[in-house]
């Protein structure tokens, strides 16, 4: 009888391991995606949505049409419960769902919740009904104080993995240029400031000193101040107040808030005490060597990526296959990298590749229109290929590119 694999999760990693399962066992499993969303949501162009009024269908595609390409299962439902030991998955409309091979990828929930005042005072642009929100208070803004940055990230220590005090300063550094444009358009740039803040002591901890210095003299330039060391305790409709007892006058509280696991991962003992996946590099949890997971939901994904995420859905996929085929291919190494692209005035971009956190050297930022085209180009195709990433050698010619430029 066929195997049956069951991913949970058609985001970055969920969608990438489908792709990847199919490149590779095409039907010899049976393979079934779980998720409640009918769409896949491209998070990366949720800035576009919140700051350049873009429609937010252009941040996702149709979840059915990905996986009706690969001929498999798509159930539209909420894994409520797993039980690792009888290998079934639980559903809240009462189904109850038996795997060979499990996959979660079902990100992390943002905890709007865990700060004082958020609903009625602050936004963000985590999801497709937070970026629209802050479009439309952006429509009716009229100018003064600015601050964003992220609730800090709270790790376990079931595995070794790089300790950060941000989940990811990308979308921090995206909101925070993109907004430049938008006030200097509005003609409100004059009576306004805009601040990022960090809960880490420093801004963009996740990258080397070079591209954290680039990045920082692009702010100055701009205008952009920066506070660190700042937790957000409470939001009021006059004020940001922070836990170290201090707070600012605030027109506009833009937060991306805590990234918190699911509680049916760790309800299941699927997770380290923190709430995140403990896996090995080729993804396969410790303690089920029948589970394996990707993206945000895993102790591994450090800073929360989905350039990380796709690497571990492709990994995780290829040691599943490997299992199942009798010819072996090859799994690559987890060898991450942090690769982020902030849109900027005048269609230009900042992109930053830096794998200076995982032990390597490339520290690498490119500041103009190249650097929006290679964004416009991966949205373009991620969307139109329903999920699919642009082939490796993309990624090795920008690779090589930026180490001959390292040279020069
Ligand atoms: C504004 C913003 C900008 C970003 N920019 C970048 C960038 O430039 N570069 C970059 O690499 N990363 C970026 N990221 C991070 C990236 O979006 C995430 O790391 C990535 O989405 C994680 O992928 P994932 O598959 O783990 O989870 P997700 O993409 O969150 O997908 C999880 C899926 O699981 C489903 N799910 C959850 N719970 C259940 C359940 N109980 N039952 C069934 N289904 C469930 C959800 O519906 C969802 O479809 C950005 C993030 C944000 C918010």
């Amino acid at each position: 009888m066929k195997k049956r694999i069951i991913i949970v999760g058609g985001g970055f990693g969920g969608i990438t391991a489908m792709h990847a399962l199919k490149k590779h066992i095409g039907h010899k499993a049976e393979v079934v995606l779980i998720d409640y969303r009918t769409d896949t949501l491209n998070k990366p162009r949720l800035p576009e949505v919140a700051i350049k009024g873009e429609s937010v269908e252009h941040a996702r595609f149709l979840m059915k049409n990905a996986v009706k390409q690969d001929g498999y299962v798509l159930i539209q439902e909420t894994v409520i419960k797993i039980d690792p030991k009888a290998k079934k998955v639980y559903l809240k409309e009462g189904g109850i769902e038996t795997y060979d091979y499990l996959i979660l990828s079902p990100g992390v929930k943002k905890f709007y919740d865990g700060i004082e005042g958020f609903k009625e005072y602050a936004y963000s642009v985590c999801d497709d009904i937070q970026a629209p929100r802050l479009w439309r208070k952006l429509q009716e803004f009229e100018g003064g104080p600015i601050y964003i940055g992220s609730m800090p990230y709270k790790s376990g220590t079931r595995i070794p993995a790089p300790k950060l005090l941000a989940p990811c300063e990308g979308p921090v550094g995206e909101v925070m240029f993109m907004l430049r444009e938008f006030l200097s358009k509005k003609g409100i740039l004059d009576n306004s400031s805009i601040t990022a803040f960090s809960p880490a002591k420093i801004f963009f901890e996740d990258v080397g000193d070079k591209v954290r210095n680039d990045v920082g003299a692009i702010m100055k330039k701009e205008g952009i101040a920066l506070i660190t060391d700042k937790v957000v305790a409470k939001i009021d409709a006059q004020k940001i107040y922070f836990q170290d007892g201090t707070s600012e006058d605030c027109a506009l509280a833009i937060v991306l808030p805590e990234y918190k696991p699911h509680a049916f991962i760790s309800e299941a003992g699927l997770s380290d005490e923190a709430g995140f996946i403990p896996t090995d590099r080729q993804m396969r949890h410790l303690d089920y060597p029948e589970i394996f997971a990707t993206g945000d939901a895993t102790a591994l994904s450090v800073p929360k990526l989905g350039h990380i995420a796709v690497i571990q859905g492709d990994i995780a996929a290829k040691a599943i296959a490997n299992e199942l085929l009798e010819k072996k291919i090859e799994i690559p190494e987890f060898k991450p990298a942090v690769l982020c692209i902030m849109e900027r005035e005048n269609m230009q971009a900042t992109m930053i590749y830096s794998d200076v956190l995982y032990g390597g050297k490339l520290d690498e930022t490119i500041d103009n229109s190249l650097a929006y085209g290679m964004k416009w180009s991966f949205d373009f195709y991620y969307n139109f290929t329903r999920g699919h990433m642009p082939p490796d050698f993309a990624e090795k010619l920008l690779v090589s590119y930026l180490n001959k430029r390292k040279k020069d």
